[in-house]
């Protein structure tokens, strides 16, 4: 909303008065010459007459958001049947970066499975920094990832990295992931969207919240069931960790957009050992869940192995979470 004050207004009488009523608002000067004051659109709720009847307003007028999809969608959303937000239990979405053979997504998917994790991730597709480094198999991965995904009750999510692969990826993904480097690739988004699947959206590494928020609008305004977004560090000067892991846009996203927000600790950090207090940080935030990197031999990973963890501390994390570990796997191994 913007409300414009008369020519007369005692400034500081409607700044005290607008503070009193619990508003967040931005101060301007309009066209005119008069002051203005911009209500923040996650403010606190004032009926217009209200604030019609503050001395010195002149007029108030409505700012529609720039992403009113997301805005309507709500707090919770449900992806191939898991709650995903709000109340609901923090969901572990986990897997190696790569899918790398059909055998190590096979023994990942069931290991994960008895920790009760609900989502498998995997790449078939990388987006690497080096055109020299493993770019992922392709999509024969897809097709392991269902099947192992099938077999012990999980859901995907995998990464759609061009608009050539998308349908293939659509096919087997619940939700379709679009990475940290595309968040700003705009056609991408509007053809997630167009598979009308759920879309997990990456922050991109130097996008500000509102940049985040409107590349989910772009997926829901082409069709896309659901969106979540997921927060897996941004740049900054200290190389210490392999990015600055955000969570104050966690709890915006979670507390104020009131948004499906979850937190990908490991691309955020780029190294295992403070996955785990990262997690628990994530989850304290508000995060409605996390997505991490668990390998069944960090160390000989085709790609980011120095952050992915092993299966003792994806239990850990699983127990931080409180997953549900279902009975019939939980004898197993
Ligand atoms: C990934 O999830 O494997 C990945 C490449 O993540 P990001 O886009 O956040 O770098
Ligand atoms: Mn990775």
């Amino acid at each position: 909303m913007i409300i414009t004050l008369t020519e007369s207004a005692d400034l500081d009488g409607v700044r005290a008065a607008l503070a009193d009523l619990g508003l967040w608002t931005r101060e301007f000067t309009g066209a005119r010459g008069t002051v203005q004051f911009l209500v923040h659109a996650h403010s606190g709720h004032v009926e217009r007459a209200t604030l019609l009847g503050v001395a010195g307003v002149a007029d108030v007028s409505a700012t529609p958001s720039p992403h009113p999809l997301v805005d309507a969608q709500g707090p919770v959303v449900r992806v191939a049947g898991v709650a995903i937000g709000g109340d609901a239990s923090p969901v572990l979405m986990a897997g190696p970066c790569s899918v790398e053979s059909e055998e190590q997504i096979h023994t990942v998917a069931r290991r994960l499975a008895e920790l009760g994790a609900t989502f498998l991730r995997g790449g078939a597709f990388k987006p690497r920094t080096s055109p020299y480094d493993f770019q992922g198999v392709g999509r024969e991965a897809l097709g392991w990832m269902r099947a192992a995904a099938d077999a012990y009750g999980l859901r995907v999510v995998t990464e759609a990295l061009s608009e050539s692969a998308m349908e293939a990826v659509a096919e087997v993904a619940d939700l379709i992931q679009i990475g940290s480097r595309n968040m700003h690739n705009t056609p991408l988004l509007q053809a997630a969207g167009r598979t009308g699947r759920a879309v997990l959206v990456k922050r991109g590494m130097a996008a500000t919240v509102e940049e985040w928020l409107a590349a989910g609008e772009y997926c829901l305004a082409a069709g896309a069931r659901a969106v979540v977004f997921c927060e897996r560090g941004i740049r900054s000067f200290d190389d210490r960790t392999r990015n600055l892991l955000d969570l104050a846009s966690v709890a915006l996203l979670r507390h104020v957009h009131h948004v499906p927000v979850i937190v990908d600790p490991s691309h955020a950090l780029g190294r295992r050992d403070l996955v785990l207090p990262l997690s628990r940080a994530a989850i304290a935030a508000g995060a409605a869940g996390l997505l991490v990197e668990v390998h069944p031999s960090p160390g000989t990973a085709l790609s980011d192995g120095p952050q992915a963890v092993s299966f003792e501390t994806a239990a850990a994390l699983a127990d931080h979470l409180g997953t549900d570990r279902p009975a019939v796997l939980a004898g197993e191994s």
